[in-house]
């Protein structure tokens, strides 16, 4: 995304344009196996949002995620797609389909080895 523009495309729109789409909602769509992920990365989690009307997890200077929800990895707006050639999304895409994949695996198997299927259904008897 950086090597593409995306980064500067989006900082712009951010700050010049119409603002962030980190949206409040997209933070709640995180689950506790992919914040998990994430402090195994070294990350540290924010505690209190910088902006409580957007996402928990937007910093200061960007996402506090290494591994983030599948939206915010292979969302593409409306003036990214005017903005980029086609087979320049089709790249970005292409890896963000990648990136995905790797943490969908990840998150399988930190689920099957912590027994979260066991615990789910404890849960409910
Ligand atoms: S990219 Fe990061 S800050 Fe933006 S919505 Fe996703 S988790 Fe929140």
């Amino acid at each position: 995304m950086v090597n593409a523009g995306i980064v500067k495309e989006c900082a712009d729109c951010a700050i010049n344009g119409e603002g962030t789409c980190c949206g409040v909602r997209t933070g709640y769509k995180c689950g506790s196996v992919l914040l998990l992920i994430n402090l195994l990365l070294g990350r540290t989690l924010p505690s209190v949002p910088a902006d409580s009307h957007l996402c928990h997890f937007l910093a200061k200077h960007g996402c506090a995620l290494r591994a983030r929800h599948v939206i915010c990895v292979n969302f593409l707006c409306q003036r990214l797609r005017d903005v980029f050639p086609h087979n320049i999304l089709c790249n970005v895409q292409e890896i963000a389909g990648r990136e995905i994949d790797t943490l969908f695996v990840l998150e399988e198997c930190i689920k099957k080895r912590i027994g979260v299927a066991t615990l789910i259904m404890a849960q409910k008897q």
